[in-house]
């Protein structure tokens, strides 16, 4: 890995480890250290099938931010499509704050949800041109994570989400965003217990992995998501994980115990007489 990438990663703190998400997993009978380590392994075993993501630098926070409104319900190719239509329309975020909101879902229409995400867009503009001053959120690449994570939940429509995402890919901070493939596939491997919220997953999942990890960590499971373990009809017999996955068992007909699979000790399948 790239060792300026490391650094930058590693030169901020994760959110302190959710009390609550320990509390949690003792319900649960898991144990958090051997979490970890499932995790860091199903990690390795996704680098070594699809290498190893890297961070790079992308947007400011604003911008960001924008986007990750846009990205709602809609693919990647779409969210950005209807960015840059916003841009090129609107070269300044004040134009967009000030335009008449019909200018605005026209100019996104390619993104989808466009008479919702034009409103919620200008409303979180002129919300952080009150707070800031200005049509920017530059100040908080001076801020801790945890007071960043604070500040930006403040603005009306940014959950934790949304915030991971502006936190992460634009300022490289270790706050790691759950999305449905994300959510899906580390329940099916039990990194997190099943009917556990996307919320709750995050800070679970926050406690489970190193500064280091996050971005990449979301990242491969994003596109082990997209690309084996679907929604439907997940491809467990050609999955890299399925030692440590307690869900492509079942799925196969492979006997497996549960115990042990929370702890991250299964390593053997075999099938039901
Ligand atoms: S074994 Fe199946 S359910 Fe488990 S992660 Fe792989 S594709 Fe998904």
């Amino acid at each position: 890995m790239d060792l300026q990438i490391v650094n930058k990663l590693n030169t901020h703190e994760s959110p302190s480890p959710d009390k609550a998400a320990r509390e949690f997993l003792e319900e649960k009978g898991l144990s958090l250290e051997e979490l970890k380590a499932k995790a860091l392994r199903v990690s390795r075993i996704l680098d070594d099938f699809y290498g190893r993501p890297l961070w790079y630098e992308r947007r400011d926070p604003l911008s960001e931010l924008v986007l990750t409104f846009l990205s709602q319900a809609t693919s990647d190719t779409n969210s950005h499509r209807a960015f840059e239509s916003l841009r090129s329309r609107f070269p300044d975020w004040a134009e967009v704050a000030e335009a008449p909101t019909e200018a605005v879902v026209d100019a996104i229409r390619s993104g989808g949800l466009a008479n919702q995400k034009a409103p919620r867009i200008q409303a979180v503009l002129r919300e952080i041109h009150s707070t800031e001053g200005e049509y920017s959120l530059d100040r908080l690449h001076g801020f801790s994570t945890e007071d960043a994570v604070v500040y930006l939940k403040q603005f009306h429509g940014v959950g934790p989400k949304t915030l991971a995402c502006v936190l992460l890919f634009s300022m490289g901070r270790p706050v790691l965003p759950v999305d449905t493939h994300v959510h899906r596939v580390t329940t099916r491997l039990r990194l997190v217990p099943p009917r556990t919220s996307a919320d709750r997953a995050h800070s679970l999942l926050q406690t489970l992995i190193p500064p280091y990890e996050t971005y990449a960590f979301h990242v491969r499971f994003i596109r082990h998501g997209r690309r084996i373990c679907h929604s439907q009809k997940p491809e467990c017999p050609v999955c890299p994980l399925l030692e440590e996955c307690p869900e492509g068992q079942r799925r196969l007909g492979l006997s497996f115990d549960e115990e042990e699979s929370a702890k991250g000790i299964n390593s053997k399948l075999k099938t039901h007489n």
